[in-house]
């Protein structure tokens, strides 16, 4: 089947706008145009086709910098004559809260304009039907790494994630594959998940990027009020005024834990909560009894319903 250039014909004057300022600014790698894909058959036929090296940016979309940040390494490792494909879908198995599946940001044009900018090869932008059978019963698990953290308290979150990833990665077979640092307990679990099945894509993490005042930026922080996005970056000093005590060559993990539950409570505004404050084994995930090289430490807070997630390397010199 051939395909039309843009098969979501109500988004082209966008994406259209978008290509001519991309090439115009010098950022597009070449003059083909960027595919919109929805259906799985014209997805594996579109795949085919694509240049390799490809590299994959999977998202649920509402694309922000950070997003951004990880289709431009995409582009750097499948090279100027490779393929980078990123897809944006809201995967609703692995939403342990219906509130936050329904209030989840889809702003869909924007993110394919700035796809476009980005010189994005394809975009994937499934329906639900088309990627889970009303009677699908298949699901990834992992049993170690998600014992704790966002694991132990959004259940059947990570089985979500991995099943849709590993979905992701059966359809595009890439060659690579990029994932924030800022999820670390999922780029961990990925990573698990793509040596214990065997899988050949090579895992790229990418660091957090963050706001001016130290706010991990998130698709969820458009939710925020203007208070509570005020007062956000007691995530970030919180943790961050936590690992400064490992200058004193600190081990004792507790001494971590207080200090930043401190902050992270001090004088807080009605509705902020913490879910979690852990510290963890980088590899395992697991918590330490005892900072003997690096840890890290994580958070899951609440403002209101609305759940931001952040976390630092503690490191002691040796
Ligand atoms: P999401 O759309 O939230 O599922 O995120 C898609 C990818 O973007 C995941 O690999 C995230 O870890 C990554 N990501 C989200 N926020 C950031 C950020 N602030 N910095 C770097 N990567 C991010």
């Amino acid at each position: 089947m051939t395909e039309p250039p843009f098969s979501l014909w109500s988004l082209r004057s966008v994406v259209e706008e978008a290509l001519f300022q991309s090439i115009f600014s010098g950022a597009f790698h070449t003059l083909a145009p960027m595919k919109i894909l929805s259906d799985l058959p014209d997805l594996r036929e579109a795949v085919a086709r694509l240049p390799r090296p490809l590299a994959l940016v999977p998202t649920m979309g509402a694309l922000h910098s950070g997003h951004c940040a990880l289709i431009k390494e995409a582009r750097r490792l499948a090279g100027p004559e490779g393929s980078v494909a990123v897809s944006i879908f809201v995967n609703p198995i692995q939403f342990d809260d219906a509130a936050d599946l329904g209030s989840y940001p889809c702003p869909l044009e924007d993110d394919l304009a700035q796809c476009s900018q980005e010189g994005v090869d394809l975009v994937f932008t499934p329906e639900k039907g088309s990627l889970y059978a009303p009677n699908h019963s298949t699901l990834v698990t992992e049993s170690q790494l998600t014992r704790h953290l966002c694991g132990a308290t959004r259940p059947g979150h990570f089985e979500g994630v991995l099943t849709i990833v590993l979905k992701l990665f059966n359809l595009f077979q890439p060659d690579q594959a990029v994932f924030g640092d800022k999820d670390f307990q999922q780029l961990a679990l990925i990573r698990r998940m793509v040596r214990d099945l065997n899988h050949p894509v090579q895992i790229t993490g990418h660091p957090t990027v963050r706001e001016p005042d130290g706010l991990a930026l998130s698709s969820r922080n458009v939710r925020l009020s203007a208070a509570q996005r005020a007062d956000a970056s007691r995530i970030p000093r919180s943790l961050r005024a936590a690992r400064d005590l490992a200058v004193t060559g600190e081990q004792n993990p507790s001494v971590y834990l207080d200090s930043a539950r401190t902050r992270l409570l001090d004088a807080a505004p009605d509705g902020f909560a913490i879910d979690y404050l852990e510290l963890v084994d980088p590899e395992t995930v697991q918590p330490v009894s005892k900072v003997t090289d690096s840890a890290v430490l994580a958070t899951a807070c609440f403002y209101d319903e609305i759940r931001l997630i952040d976390h630092l390397t503690i490191r002691l010199k040796g």
